[in-house]
């Protein structure tokens, strides 16, 4: 008979003869497996730690890189005021520079915000178009951080505030220049819209702008798009009213002067040029992140956001260079009109987009391939007294896109 493989092994084991002989086997077994339970919770919480260092820290580190470039440019101007007014102790005789205003600094800044508005007895009407710089934008305004309940706003509004349903409102003393969807994108920041509404409503009210307010909520487990939001936001907006001009407007980002005006432009517009948490220093030419402003026709023609950001990262520079390929520039508010506060944040650690760099490099690729046009969704669609929600689960398979 032939001997098959195995023959040999099974031939040389035998089965153990008494209980007491199957002991030490399963003791060896059982010390195996604890060892072995041991080294997977070890290597199972080394390998989790490294995941999370690894999403969170590019953030992290991006937030610290900018507060030390911006202290070293403040640094360099505080070394530049402090060197011309030696010279100028040094050198008694001399003038400034002919003007009022020392070296280096833009006049405009100065003299722009008290000479430019309209005076205080300007009388606006119904049939005319709502003046850009009216009387009532004073300029700076005071940020209140304290939070409260969106009940509480309601007392804040008296009935002649007249704001509909889905925080709708529009000016009735004069015919409103632009009329203006704000897309807020959302996700477990509740505390943060009473906020929000308590500063933009009365400040967008003095700008005497028609707006409405969306809160575009994403649903599911998927890491958040903040991008794709703002597309489905566009949509929705548009099935609703001849919106002119769109807001892209996160929800901690509070305006601190009210001569920011959100109206758009002939160009696309970045809002947010000077953040309280960049020290008031714009942190790159080419920031377009948290509040920014295009024309429907506009957005259209950029073709949105891409919809392939998923995390935190990128979705903005890419919004930037298509503003760009499209033959646009970016229009900024001048001076310290731009200023924003942001609400200190109570959800930390939001997960990095780590291929926004390899996206960024395909941004002319990618452009018409992806963005308003291969998005499709299906919204749950509520009304609140200050905003209409727009919840929406979203999924890479809502946006294909094709090889390129
Ligand atoms: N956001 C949100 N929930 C999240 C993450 C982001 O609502 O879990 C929205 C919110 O409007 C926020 C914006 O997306 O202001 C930008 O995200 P984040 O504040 O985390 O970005 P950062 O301020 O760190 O750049
Ligand atoms: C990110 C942007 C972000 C900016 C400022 C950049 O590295 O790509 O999305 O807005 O940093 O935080
Ligand atoms: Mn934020």
């Amino acid at each position: 008979m032939p001997v098959r493989p195995g023959d040999r092994l099974r031939a040389a084991w035998k089965p153990p003869s008494s209980p007491g002989a199957m002991r030490p086997l399963l003791r060896r077994l059982l010390r195996v497996s604890n060892r072995s339970i041991f080294a997977f919770i070890f290597f199972f919480s080394l390998s989790s730690s490294c995941l999370y260092f690894i999403y969170v820290a590019p953030g992290i580190a991006n937030t610290y890189l900018f507060m030390v470039q911006a202290q070293g440019i403040l640094l360099r101007d505080n070394v530049r005021t402090i060197g011309h007014m030696l010279r100028q102790y040094t050198n008694k005789n001399a003038t400034l520079n002919g003007t009022d205003y020392p070296d280096g600094t833009n006049a405009t800044d100065f003299t722009a915000q008290s000479t430019t508005y309209l005076p205080e007895n300007f009388t606006i009407l119904p049939h005319l178009p709502c003046p850009e710089k009216l009387p009532f934008m004073h300029g700076p305004q005071i940020v209140n951080m304290s939070e409260i309940t969106l009940d509480d706003l309601d007392l804040m509004f008296p009935q002649d505030m007249e704001i509909r349903q889905g925080g709708h409102w529009k000016p009735k003393d004069c015919t409103p220049r632009w009329k203006v969807a704000i897309l807020i994108p959302f996700r477990n920041r509740h505390e943060h819209l009473p906020i929000f509404f308590r500063h933009l409503i009365p400040m967008l009210q003095r700008q005497r702008l028609e707006f409405a307010f969306y809160v575009i909520e994403q649903a599911g487990t998927q890491t958040f798009n903040r991008a794709m939001l703002f597309n489905v936001g566009f949509k929705e907006a548009m099935k609703d009213h001849k919106w002119d001009c769109m807001i892209f407007h996160d929800v901690d980002h509070i305006p601190e002067n009210d001569r920011n005006y959100y109206g758009c432009g002939e160009m696309p517009r970045h809002f947010a040029t000077k953040l309280d948490k960049y020290m008031y220093i714009l942190p790159y030419n080419e920031f377009f992140g948290g509040v920014s402003g295009l024309t429907v026709e506009q957005y259209r023609k950029v073709n949105g956001f891409p919809n392939a950001f998923w995390g935190w990262g990128g979705e903005d520079d890419d919004l930037w260079n298509r503003v760009h390929y499209a033959g646009f520039n970016v229009s900024r508010p001048e001076g310290d009109r731009g200023k924003y506060k942001s609400i200190p944040h109570h959800h930390r650690g939001e997960v990095q987009f780590l291929g926004r760099y390899k996206l960024l490099r395909y941004s002319k690729e990618r452009q018409y391939l992806d963005g308003l046009r291969n998005l499709i969704y299906a919204p749950n669609i509520s009304y609140e007294k200050f905003y209409k929600n727009i919840t929406v689960n979203l999924v890479p398979e809502l946006a294909p896109v094709k090889d390129y």
